[in-house]
């Protein structure tokens, strides 16, 4: 355990690494792989070294090599949470006996702290990360049903996601203003990921999204830095639902089970 502890934490840094990538390139349509690395102030390329996850950060002290212009301490803070993230989403899957669906959550981590950043950024989910992530996802668990000897988990996971999809459709085409078809997209994923685990988790998941959202927009009211018409990006609350449900969802229905007696 503590090895695989160690290895997905290393991973987790260099996938925050490429996330860094990610999130600065696809919404402006770059290509991830050419050119590499490189000051967005001067263009001087970044040495290797300076690529190191968080590290680069440090030794720069936040700033670019060449022309000393400051580097966003977000870069070294994705890298640091993805590392972060990952170790807790193995140790929440250790802990549920769920092991073989860890690529498929891995994965869906490191999609989901790109959409959600990209959706900060610039109030949209792009089909380029979204789109791919349904045949990555429906073979990420297909092979943890095949490794289980669980085919029910994986029907679970579709029809959950099939249900997810379709209210999250009904809500956008009634409540354009509030909701767009990136969120019905993203909608399908997450019903897939936590339906897989159970029916249970995955309305806890968007449970938790609408109660992070409504309480998001009261802030936002009530402290007058907005309206009821300033659109907050839905995508980020969806996704940090979908991480709320896989560590709390057992123990909710637990207690509610023993309070009302069903
Ligand atoms: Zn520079």
């Amino acid at each position: 355990m503590p090895i695989l502890i160690a290895a997905v934490a290393l991973l987790g840094l260099a996938i925050g690494s490429f996330l860094n990538v990610v999130i600065y390139r696809v919404p402006v349509g770059e290509s991830l792989l050419h050119p590499s690395s490189h000051c967005p102030h001067c263009d001087h390329p970044i040495r290797n070294r300076h690529n190191v996850p968080v590290l680069g950060w440090l030794l720069l002290r936040g700033r670019c090599a060449d022309c000393a212009v400051p580097i966003s301490p977000r870069y070294p803070l994705v890298e640091l949470g993805t590392g972060v993230a990952f170790v807790g989403v193995t140790l929440r899957l250790a802990a549920l006996h769920q092991l073989a669906t860890l690529p498929a959550f891995l994965y869906f981590t490191a999609i989901g702290i790109a959409l959600a950043l990209i959706d900060l950024d610039c109030h949209r989910l792009p089909n380029a990360i979204v789109l791919p992530s349904y045949p990555v996802l429906a073979l990420l668990l297909s092979a943890a049903a095949l490794a289980q000897g669980d085919w029910s988990a994986l029907l679970r996971a579709a029809i959950a996601g099939a249900v997810l999809y379709a209210l999250y459709f009904v809500l956008a085409f009634s409540y354009p203003a509030g909701m767009g078809f990136g969120d019905v997209k993203l909608a399908g994923l997450i019903g897939g990921v936590l339906g897989y685990l159970s029916y249970s988790t995955m309305l806890v998941g968007a449970f938790s999204a609408f109660l992070l959202g409504g309480i998001a927009g009261a802030v936002v009211i009530l402290s007058g830095r907005g309206s009821r018409k300033t659109a907050l990006p839905f995508g980020p609350f969806m996704i940090a639902g979908a991480f709320i449900a896989l560590f709390i969802a057992a123990p909710v229905i637990d207690s509610y089970r023993r309070l009302t007696g069903i």
